[in-house]
C-alpha cells in the first residue's frame, strides 16, 4: 500500500495477467457486441476490464474454453468475469449451475472470477433477502469445491487454482446485519477479495447515505481486504466509495448513459439536448460542438458520448487518487458533496464512522483546510480531540487562559504568545478554535494544530453548530482543575458562554477580545 487517506488507499492488485493500481475503475465490456474496443480502454489507462462469463459461455461455449477469455475479447491485461448474477437480478434465474459456471471461469482463464451469486437487489423484505444470502453462500460452497478440484498445488490452502483471485460476493443490501453475516462467513471461507453486491438501485436512486452504511458494514467485517463495489460508474459515487475504502468498481454506465444521451461531468450527468456548451477538453469534446454531436447518426453519437464518458471516469479516478496523495480527500469529497444534496446527506452519515479516522494518517505533509461546521468532523480533528481528552493533562493548575485562535502559525514562536506569557506568568495558555476545540500552547506545534488554515468567517454560522467544540471544552474543564479561568472572549465564545459548564468554585474572569490590548 503506497498511501492512505480517510479509509482510501492506493495499492496494487496482482493477477496472473499483471498488476494494476487501485483504486481502479474497471469498465464493463460485452463479450460479444463490443462497441468500445478494449484497446481504446487500455489507451486511456484502464488496466483491468470486466466481462460477462455467462454470456461468453452461451455465445462461444467451447471456443472460449480453448482460446481463453483474453483472446476472445482481445485484451492481454487482467480480466474480471461476472458470472450471471446481473442476469439473475434482471431475469430471475439463469440456466446454469454454480459449479459449471465456476469451471467455465477457470477454463477461460479469468483473473478475477465471480461465483454465480443471487443478488439481493434493494427493497426486499428481510426474510427474502436472507434466503438470497443463503443461496449465494451455498453457491459459493459449490464454487469452492470446484476451485479445490482444479488446484495444481494440492498443498496450497489459498482459495485459488492457478493464481486467480476469487471474489467473495457479499449480499444483504440495506439489511446490514445480513451484510455483516455474509462478509464474515466469506472471510472464514478464505476469500481475499470481496465485492459488495447489488447496490445499483441505491446508486440510481442517489441513496448515498444507505450506500455509505452498506460499505461501512462491509469494512467493519473485513477491514483490510480489498473491496469491489459492483455497478459503481457515476462520477459522484466514486469519490465517496473510495473515501469509504472501496478499491475497485465496475460499471457499464459509460455506454448505458451514452445510449440515453447522458453526458457525464465531474459533478453529475447532463442531458446532451440541455447543453449549450461541452464543458470538457477530451478529444471528442474538442472536435465537436453540441449540435454536431446531436446531428450525428445514433450509432456514431453513442460511441462518441461513451468515449467522452470514459474520459470523465478516467479523470475522476486520477483526481481522487491525487487527493489521496495530497491528503486532501476530505476536501475533495466535500467539493463533490456540493453537487448534490443527497451526497451532502451521506457526508453527515460518514462523519460518525470511526473506522475512517483510524485509517487516516497521523501526520500529513500539507495543511488541512477548514471552512464550515462539517469540517469539525474531519478525522484529523477527531483524532486530535481524542488525544487531548485521553492523553493530555494541564501542566499548571493555577490559571487557565483561553485566548482566541487568530490563525497565527506557528503560535509557539509568535510575539502574541511572548506577550501573553509575560502578562500571565503563571497560566496554562490555550487557544480556542471552533474546529479544534482547544490548543494548549505547549502542543501548538504538533500536527495538525499548526498545519491548518481556517476561514476567519467561521462565526457566520451559529456557534452551537460547532458541537464538538463545546463537548471538548466541557470535558477539558472536567478533566483539568484550575484556581481561576480567564477568557479573552470573541463573538463566537461569548454566544456559547451560557452552555459552557464552568466549574462553580472557580473564579472566572471574562474580558472582551474587541479592544483587548497586549503590552
Ligand atoms: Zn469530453
Amino acid at each position: 500500500m503506497k498511501c492512505t487517506d480517510l479509509a482510501a488507499r492506493i495499492g496494487k492488485l496482482t493477477t496472473p495477467h499483471g498488476s494494476f493500481e487501485t483504486p481502479s475503475f474497471i469498465p464493463v465490456i460485452h463479450p460479444v457486441k463490443q462497441q468500445i474496443s478494449p484497446s481504446f480502454l487500455k489507451s486511456l489507462g484502464f488496466e483491468c476490464i470486466i466481462t460477462n462469463a455467462y454470456i461468453a459461455s452461451k455465445f462461444y461455449g467451447e471456443k472460449a474454453e480453448k482460446q481463453g477469455i483474453h483472446q476472445i475479447v482481445d485484451f492481454d491485461g487482467p480480466i474480471m468475469t461476472d458470472s450471471g448474477g446481473y442476469q439473475v437480478l434482471e431475469y430471475g434465474k439463469v440456466n446454469v449451475t454454480p459449479s459449471i459456471m465456476a469451471q467455465f471461469e477457470l477454463d477461460i482463464g479469468s483473473d478475477i472470477p465471480v461465483p454465480l451469486d443471487k443478488p439481493t437487489g434493494y427493497g426486499l423484505p428481510y426474510n427474502t433477502a436472507k434466503s438470497y444470502v443463503d443461496e449465494t453462500i451455498s453457491n459459493i460452497d459449490e464454487t469452492i469445491d470446484i476451485i479445490r478440484k482444479n488446484r495444481t498445488d494440492k498443498n496450497n490452502d489459498i482459495l485459488s487454482s492457478k493464481g486467480e483471485i476469487w471474489t467473495g460476493t457479499i449480499q444483504g443490501a440495506e439489511h446490514f446485519d445480513l451484510v455483516r453475516y455474509s462478509a464474515s462467513l466469506l472471510d472464514k471461507k478464505g476469500f481475499s477479495f470481496f465485492a459488495i453486491g447489488s447496490p445499483v438501485e441505491l446508486m440510481e436512486a442517489y441513496e448515498f447515505s444507505t450506500l455509505a452504511r452498506l460499505i461501512e458494514a462491509t469494512k467493519l467485517s473485513v477491514p483490510n481486504k480489498p473491496i469491489h463495489l459492483f455497478g459503481a460508474g457515476h462520477p459522484l459515487t466514486i469519490p465517496l466509495a473510495v473515501a469509504l475504502g472501496c478499491d475497485t468498481f465496475d460499471s457499464a454506465s459509460y455506454i448505458l448513459y451514452a445510449k440515453a444521451n447522458r453526458y457525464m461531468s465531474s459533478s453529475g450527468t447532463l442531458r446532451l439536448e440541455d447543453l449549450s456548451y461541452l464543458p470538457c477538453c477530451c478529444p471528442v469534446c474538442s472536435d465537436h460542438s453540441v449540435k454536431e454531436l446531436i446531428d450525428e447518426i445514433p450509432q456514431t453519437r453513442i460511441i462518441n458520448l461513451a468515449k467522452h464518458n470514459l474520459y470523465v471516469l478516467k479523470q475522476e479516478m486520477s483526481a481522487v487518487k491525487q487527493s489521496i496523495y495530497d491528503g486532501r480527500l476530505w476536501e475533495y469529497v466535500l467539493q463533490k458533496a456540493r453537487s448534490h444534496p443527497k451526497l451532502m446527506d451521506a457526508i453527515h452519515t460518514i462523519k460518525n464512522f470511526e473506522y475512517i479516522q483510524q485509517n487516516t494518517p497521523v501526520f500529513k505533509q500539507k495543511a488541512i483546510y477548514l471552512f464550515e461546521p462539517i469540517d469539525q468532523f474531519r478525522p484529523e480533528l477527531k483524532n486530535y480531540r481524542n488525544m487531548l481528552i485521553n492523553n493530555y493533562k494541564s501542566p499548571n493548575n493555577n490559571i487557565l487562559l483561553l485566548y482566541p485562535d487568530q490563525g497565527i502559525r506557528p503560535f509557539y514562536s509568535s510575539s502574541v504568545l511572548r506577550k501573553l506569557s509575560s502578562t500571565f506568568t503563571d497560566a496554562s495558555i490555550c487557544l480556542y478554535n471552533p474546529f479544534f476545540g482547544l490548543i494548549p500552547v505547549e502542543i501548538s506545534d504538533i500536527y495538525p494544530t499548526s498545519h491548518n488554515i481556517f476561514t476567519k468567517h467561521f462565526d457566520e454560522y451559529d456557534p452551537k453548530s460547532y458541537t464538538e467544540f463545546l463537548k471538548l471544552l466541557n470535558t477539558f474543564l472536567k478533566n483539568n482543575t484550575f484556581e481561576s479561568i480567564h477568557i479573552i472572549a470573541n463573538r463566537f465564545i461569548k454566544k456559547l458562554l451560557p452552555v459552557i459548564e464552568l466549574p462553580k468554585e472557580t473564579e472566572v474572569i471574562i474580558e472582551d477580545f474587541v479592544g483587548y490590548k497586549l503590552d
